[in-house]
């Protein structure tokens, strides 16, 4: 496929650019995933607590793609943290999804107040050794708490998606990733399709560029190194969001975008965010 992929610390391919389908309800998952397929998508990023494993297995099994050219992440609810309740948690969405592995599988949140998730990831590394997660990584994890996995843990994660676009650019974290090896994948990479799409920079840099805003910023992801999973129901938008490859962003457009970090930061915060 035109998607490059990213190769993982453990030499995983990750393709750069996926599909997340957060709300995105069970039964519109068969249908929505599998516009997504059909557009070109062979990454899809998905979670327990998103309620739409099932509808997305059915659809990954409908296409009739052969599964070593799809890539599968599901994330463990922060519900199921813990040793023994993150290796029942994965069988469970290993089940739903109708998969035998996942391409990775991910710590959705740190619940760094619960102080459980060193012992959650132990867990997820038997599940990578048995060869059911093809790659493990954390979610939200902020550096903090990426520092003390990585002093108390031997497998470095291979990625940490954090909430990431022009608006809130994460320079931190993405300096700590870089350190370590660890793929940044940005979550929300719209951001959430509200404000940041109407930005009049943005709109600048489209206009010249013949693309939309939302092409735009995708690019502006994809030119930094990170791994992108934007979301929509619309198959024209599903489309539009893919074809990202046939167009370079100049160091003056990047320039340009860099200037829109604004510290806004449209999810929770991930050192008290503890919903189960
Ligand atoms: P997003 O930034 O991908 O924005 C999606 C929204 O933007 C759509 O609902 C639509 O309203 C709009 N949109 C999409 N394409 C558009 C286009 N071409 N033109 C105009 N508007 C467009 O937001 P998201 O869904 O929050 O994030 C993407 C994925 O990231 C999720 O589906 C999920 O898989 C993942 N995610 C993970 C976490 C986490 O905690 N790990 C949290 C949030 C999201």
């Amino acid at each position: 496929s035109k998607v490059p992929s990213i190769t993982l610390n453990n030499g995983t391919a990750m393709p750069q650019l996926g599909f997340g389908v957060w709300q995105v309800p069970d039964d519109e998952a068969f249908a929505t995933v599998g516009h997504a397929l059909e557009a070109g998508y062979r990454s899809i990023d998905t979670a327990a607590v998103y309620g739409n494993e099932e509808g997305t297995g059915k659809a990954l099994a409908a296409s009739g793609i052969a599964r070593d050219e799809l890539f599968v992440t599901t994330k463990l609810w922060n519900s199921d943290q813990g040793y023994d309740s993150a290796l029942r948690a994965f069988d469970a969405s290993l089940e739903k999804l109708g998969l035998e592995y996942v391409d990775l599988y991910l710590i959705h949140w740190p619940l760094p107040a619960k102080d459980v998730y060193v012992d959650t990831y132990r867990a997820l590394e038997r599940i990578a050794e048995d060869g059911r997660a093809k790659a493990i990584g954390v979610s939200n994890f902020q550096p903090a708490h990426l520092e003390r996995l990585l002093g108390e843990t031997s497998v470095v994660p291979a990625v940490n998606q954090i909430e990431l676009h022009p608006q809130f650019q994460q320079a931190a974290s993405r300096a700590v990733h870089a350190r370590h090896g660890i793929v940044t994948e940005a979550w929300s990479p719209l951001g959430q399709g509200r404000g940041l799409l109407a930005d009049p920079t943005l709109g600048a840099i489209a206009a010249k560029h013949g693309r939309t805003a939302a092409q735009v910023v995708l690019r502006w992801h994809l030119q930094l190194g990170n791994v992108v999973i934007p979301k929509s129901v619309t198959p024209s938008r599903i489309r539009e969001n893919i074809d990202v490859f046939g167009f370079e962003l100049d160091d003056a457009d990047l320039k340009a975008i860099a200037g829109l970090d604004a510290g806004n930061r449209l999810g929770p915060d991930p050192a008290t965010f503890d919903m189960a």
